[in-house]
């Protein structure tokens, strides 16, 4: 067993930390969690043992990043200067994605992902649509690129739900895929279960889940072939949802509807559903997510560097929708940032201030991700979840002087110093214990982009 002394630490259902908490862990759990003040005196019958680990800081549940795609990582600072949108984005993005074998995919990965671990974040959600060799044709192993995305999360130390994703075509009209997006495609939605099924891997860390691309990427008539496929197995099911309008507009010429009403339709929405974006919803589009519990994945840093627009963030909220975060194109990984985004976005919509509380972007950065990404025992720093301890600093040129119910808006990525998942410490006085992050992700990312020195 070990103990451990946070200086302040936030539990559930506390509107701020709580001061000098004894937590107790063993085997990857954890088993006790007694605060020892209270009311600013000693907290009677409660010993502490002289050994106990002391975390100076905050010390927060795991941070769930909710939606990643590993390699959209060597893009970061490459496509940020001059004109665009996303689709021109999408262009620079298309050139990595032919550029990765499952080699350079692990090595990419796993450099992005110890770079999670250091912001805090203790499980990822990978929405995995780069299956198959440059040209289509699938490897030897048809799930090897899978596969180096789980071994990349195993050496950076933290959980990872793989979400495989269906992606059958270029356009809601059903053009075929081509060039760099043929690599993504499994022909049609029973083989991408097929294949999707063969990949079960025992892993601690790891658990599948199942992805619809978006409804440009996955036709009307088999959208429900994928979500039956998830449900089957009792896993999570994640897709794009209106992140452009022009998906909306395309959708409507398609099939009369939006994306939302044809996801409904279809019988793909309820609680274990989470759509990423929503950027671009109508009124009865956010009624349909909330209603049927669908959880809704926002990911702000990449939203605003694409000029994807504003999600309404509180109505789906009302709605019924759990919010979680993601650092999607991982412009930016710290789910500090996130988490104040969405609260600032609606600042700027509406010019004025409190839209969400404190708590509730705690929540979806830590346990609202985690159940986004079906693990339903992480995110909260209570006896019998997961044993993950992420530590803020305090006392950083961000944080010196703010108080420790402030820090969830002033601290960065930059500010965790300790991190420990399922019990193991991955990061210790902010460097992580088995990978060099700065060097690995310039050495992996060089090869990626063909930019070596
Ligand atoms: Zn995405």
């Amino acid at each position: 067993m070990t103990r451990w002394l946070a200086e302040y630490a936030w539990l559930p259902e506390q509107p701020e930390p709580t001061p000098d908490v004894l937590i107790e862990t063993a085997a990857g759990r954890i088993t006790g969690v007694t605060p020892l003040t209270t009311e600013g005196r000693p907290t009677t019958g409660v010993e502490v043992l002289a050994d106990a680990v002391r975390l100076p800081g905050l010390t927060l549940p795991g941070l769930a990043n909710a939606h990643s795609h590993a390699f959209h990582r060597a893009l970061r600072g490459r496509t940020h200067g001059g004109r665009g949108d996303f689709w021109t984005w999408r262009d620079r993005m298309y050139e990595v994605a032919a550029r990765l074998d499952p080699e350079s995919y692990l090595a990419l990965a796993r450099a992005g992902y110890a770079e999670m671990a250091l912001a805090g974040i203790t499980c990822v959600g990978e929405f995995h649509y780069l299956h198959h060799g440059p040209d289509g044709t699938p490897y030897a192993d048809p799930n090897a690129m899978g596969a180096a995305l789980v071994e990349a999360a195993a050496h950076a130390g933290i959980r990872l739900t793989l979400l495989d994703a269906c992606y059958l075509t270029a356009s809601v009209a059903g053009e075929p895929l081509a060039g760099p997006q043929r690599r993504f495609g499994d022909g049609d939605a029973l083989r991408w279960a097929k294949r999707a099924a063969a990949f079960d891997p025992t892993d601690a860390h790891v658990r599948v889940g199942a992805a619809i691309h978006s409804v440009r990427a996955v036709p009307a008539d088999q959208l429900a072939t994928v979500a039956d496929a998830a449900r089957e197995r009792g896993v999570p099911l994640h897709l794009h949802l209106s992140e452009q309008p022009a998906e909306n507009d395309a959708c409507r010429a398609a099939h009369g509807c939006t994306p939302t009403r044809l996801l409904a339709d279809r019988g793909v929405l309820d609680q274990h559903t989470t759509a990423v974006h929503a950027t671009h919803p109508t009124s009865s589009d956010v009624a349909l997510l909330g209603e049927s519990r669908t959880g809704v994945c926002l990911c702000p840093t990449t939203e605003r560097d694409l000029a994807d627009g504003i999600g309404p963030a509180r109505r789906l909220a009302n709605a019924g929708s759990p919010l979680s975060l993601g650092s999607d194109s991982h412009a930016v990984v710290d789910l500090f940032e996130e988490a104040r985004a969405v609260e600032l976005d609606e600042r700027l919509r509406t010019r004025q201030r409190g839209h969400f509380t404190v708590g509730e972007l705690v929540t979806a950065a830590t346990s609202a991700g985690h159940a986004a990404l079906g693990w339903g025992d992480a995110g909260r720093l209570a006896v019998g979840d997961r044993a993950d301890l992420v530590t803020v600093r305090l006392d950083s040129p961000r944080t010196a002087g703010v108080p420790a119910a402030g820090a969830f808006f002033a601290a960065t990525a930059g500010d965790v110093h300790q991190v420990v998942v399922d019990g193991e410490v991955v990061v210790q006085d902010g460097r992580h214990r088995s990978v060099d992050v700065p060097t690995e992700l310039a050495t992996s990312i060089g090869e990626v982009t063909g930019a070596h020195g």
